[in-house]
Formats: structure tokens, C-alpha cells, sequence
């Protein structure tokens, strides 16, 4: 196994030092480091951060391989600094059984590029009608510990309470996609003055925090964990705020387009802005970007959701909502400049959100811990003064569906190591 001398980094942005990673761990830090026989990377003005993790990506098979594979949403995601990702169930078929859950695992373990830990679907085919195999699926070997039908809202109290109470057992998490679906029939962007201007059908913040108030109060009754996907709205910051001073189990996930772009984007009528949930108004982002500074909202995960072209680039009503976002969410996180203080990145703020609290939630024990002696080896390199312009056509992503081509960002990843394998060096996916 190849040996690596990362010169000059700043973990997590202060001073200086070398750290040598062998045999899948950090095995020394210090100034000075003897480079012996392993690669020397240099890595002078770089920012040395835990691996990223993702909690929330949708990697298409199987079943959508022409939109995304396993391995080039793997390498998608290595090349955004991340180290392991989530994978949605919404598959075709669905990961509603131990045995696609372990097909989409050891897909994961063949890339070989980030740790994939599958999401089982919490009702049979996302159906929202008797819950599926999840004790299965826990026991299973890719030892499945969220569940979320994301895409759809388990809609129903009852079957939502008895997933809560079923994956106790376990100490697992529903993840839930929080969509009242009575109040989004139709809905093609933000219910407001915008979508009064485009007369389009608006999809109100309501829809999402009368099922976050509903969860929460369940979780609270029978002591389960709920996990809220994507939340989009201030008035949900508020009742997730209440629900954690409670001491209710809950945990939240912002992602970093709804920490950026708004509902005006949707009067340009191009698709790759329709999303779900939609984007908000400029008073949502605020209040998103202050409740992720302070904890309110626990982490960035991406709801990277690739489209194949036929799918995205039609009308914006037919358009399949999602864009992708792997490959820049650290970039966009930094430009909204929702985790700086001082006018500067906050590095350890930013290892918290986007690496330490989501392994946590998701227990992926090897990830999230800082560089240092005797910490797996899973970290990624960022360059914070570099920038570059969004091209499309350079994702690693099977598909284009980025809001950001021709976007400038701040941040590049220049390379990143799992279990002391490097997956990106110079920029570039090392397979
Ligand atoms: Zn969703």
C-alpha cells in the first residue's frame, strides 16, 4: 500500500504541518517529517479537513444507470472531498430488502472511491403503505441504520409512528422527506409572491412544517429518532429549534443550494432550478444559513440528484426536480459564507457540519474524525484560495443538471484519501 506525506498542510486551518498517512491511518504529524519511501504531496496554502460525509445522495442504480452509477457517484464524490455518502432507496427496484440494500453496498465497496452506506426504504416500493423489511435490512451486511422513502413523505401518522418505534431496536433514524402531499398537488415552485407572478402552482412552506411539527411530536412520544431531509423553510428552523429544546430527537440536514439560490430563480423557467422541496424566498436562506451556524440545523448534505437529459430538459413542468451537487457543495457552503467568522472560513464549524455530525448520526465510525495520529485515514485537501467557473461538461457525474454552470466558486478539493488510498490527487479522480 503506497505511503503519503502530505508537507505543509493546516489541519483544519492552523499552523503548518506534516502528516503521514500508512497502512489506512494517520500514522505521524509534525514538522519535519522524514518522507522515506512514501509520496510526498505538497501541500503548501491547503486545508487538510475530515473526509466529507453525505447523508443524503441519490446514486440511481440500480435501475437509472443512465442518469448515475454507483461508480461515477462515487467518483462524483470523491472529487467534492467526501469520503462516504448515503444512499438514497429511491432505486429501481427500490432498496426495500436486504437484498438490494447489500447489492448497492457492495457496488459501493467495488468503486472502491467512498464508503457507500445504503438508506433503506422505510415502506415497501415507497408505496407509504406497510412498512418494509427494515429489520432485514439492519441485519443485513450493509447493516442499514436510516431509512427514509426520501422523494416521498411516509404521509401516514400511523405507519410514521411504528417505523419510529421499529428501528429503536436498533437505534436507527427516519429520515423523512417532509411533504404534506395534500398541500403540494400540482406544485411546481414556492407557494409566494413569485409563483403568484409566474401563476404557477406554489408549494407551501406549510406543506413541509405541518409533517416536521407532526414527526417531531411523534418522535418525542415514543422516544424515537427522526432525521429531517432537506429542510428548506424558516418557520421549520423554528419548530425543529423548539422540538431540540424539548429534547426530542431530532436532527436536521440543510442542503447548499437552499443555503444559496431563492424562488426567483424560477422566472427564468429553466428546469435545473425546480427542486424539491422548492427554493425559498431570501428570508428562508437567511434564516437556513443562521440556524446551520448555530446548530439548530445539524448539517449540509447535498440531495445530489442527477437527471438524464430527456428528464430535465423539457418544459418545467415535466422536468424531474433535483439538481446535482457533489462536486460543489463545499464550494457553495463556502460562498454563502454561512460557516465564516470574521470574514473567513471556519474550518472547524465546517468539519462539524459537513463531516463530524453526520458520521455521527449515520455511525459510520471511520469517518468524521480530524487528522491526527491514529485516525483513519479519510481526509481531503482543499485549496481555499483557488476558484473556479462550474463547466458542466467536467462533472464526473453520469448528468449535467448543476444550477452553477458558468457559476464562479471559491475552494478547490485537490485531493482526498480513504482508508489511506488516495481517490483524488492534483485535482483529478485517481479511477
Ligand atoms: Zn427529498
Amino acid at each position: 500500500m503506497t505511503s503519503y506525506l502530505i508537507r505543509g498542510v493546516r489541519v483544519l486551518g492552523r499552523e503548518q504541518t506534516d502528516l503521514l498517512l500508512r497502512d489506512g491511518v494517520v500514522a505521524e504529524s509534525g514538522r519535519g517529517l522524514d518522507a522515506g519511501a512514501a509520496q510526498v504531496i505538497e501541500a503548501d496554502g491547503l486545508v487538510a479537513l475530515p473526509g466529507l460525509v453525505d447523508l443524503h445522495t441519490h446514486l440511481r442504480e440500480p435501475g437509472r444507470e443512465d442518469a448515475e452509477t454507483v461508480q461515477t457517484g462515487s467518483r462524483a464524490a470523491a472529487l467534492g472531498g467526501y469520503t462516504a455518502v448515503c444512499a438514497m432507496a429511491n432505486t429501481s427496484p427500490v432498496a426495500d430488502t436486504a437484498g438490494v440494500v447489500e447489492q448497492v453496498w457492495r457496488l459501493g465497496r467495488e468503486a472502491g472511491l467512498v464508503d457507500v452506506q445504503p438508506i433503506g426504504a422505510v415502506t415497501v416500493g415507497l408505496a407509504g403503505e406497510r412498512l418494509a423489511e427494515l429489520g432485514a435490512m439492519a441485519a443485513s451486511a450493509a447493516a442499514v441504520r436510516i431509512f427514509s422513502d426520501d422523494g416521498h413523505c411516509v404521509a401516514d401518522p400511523r405507519l410514521m409512528r411504528r417505523a419510529l418505534e421499529y428501528v429503536k431496536a436498533f437505534d436507527g433514524i427516519i429520515a423523512q422527506h417532509a411533504e404534506e402531499p395534500r398541500l403540494t398537488e400540482g406544485a411546481q415552485m414556492h407557494e409566494g409572491e413569485v409563483s403568484t407572478r409566474l401563476g404557477l402552482t406554489g408549494w407551501p412552506a406549510v406543506a413541509e412544517e405541518a409533517i416536521i411539527a407532526r414527526d417531531v411530536l411523534l418522535a418525542e412520544h415514543v422516544g424515537g429518532r427522526v432525521h429531517v431531509c432537506h429542510l428548506s423553510t424558516a418557520g421549520s428552523v423554528d419548530i425543529v429549534r423548539q422540538a431540540k429544546a424539548r429534547g426530542v430527537r431530532v436532527t436536521a440536514e440543510v442542503t447548499p443550494h437552499h443555503l444559496l439560490l431563492t424562488d426567483e430563480l424560477a422566472a427564468s423557467y429553466d428546469p435545473v432550478f425546480k427542486v424539491n422541496p422548492p427554493l425559498r424566498t431570501a428570508a428562508d436562506v437567511a434564516a437556513l444559513r443562521a440556524a446551520l451556524a448555530e446548530g439548530i440545523i445539524d448539517i449540509v448534505a447535498t440531495d445530489h440528484a442527477p437527471h438524464a437529459v430527456e428528464d430535465k430538459e423539457c418544459e418545467w413542468a415535466y422536468a424531474r426536480p433535483g439538481m446535482v451537487g457533489l462536486e460543489t457543495a463545499l464550494s457553495v457552503v463556502l460562498s454563502t459564507a454561512a460557516l465564516h467568522v470574521d470574514g473567513r472560513p471556519d474550518w472547524d464549524l465546517i468539519a462539524e457540519r459537513m463531516s463530524r455530525v453526520p458520521a455521527r448520526i449515520a455511525g459510520l465510525d471511520a469517518h468524521g474524525h480530524d487528522p491526527a495520529p491514529g485516525a483513519p485515514a479519510n481526509l481531503t485537501l482543499v485549496d481555499p484560495a483557488a476558484r473556479r467557473t462550474v463547466d458542466p461538461a467536467e462533472l464526473a457525474s453520469r448528468s449535467r443538471n448543476t444550477p452553477y454552470a458558468g457559476t464562479e466558486l471559491p475552494g478547490r478539493i485537490v485531493a482526498t484519501f480513504l482508508h489511506g488510498h488516495a481517490t483524488v490527487l492534483d485535482g483529478k479522480a485517481t479511477k
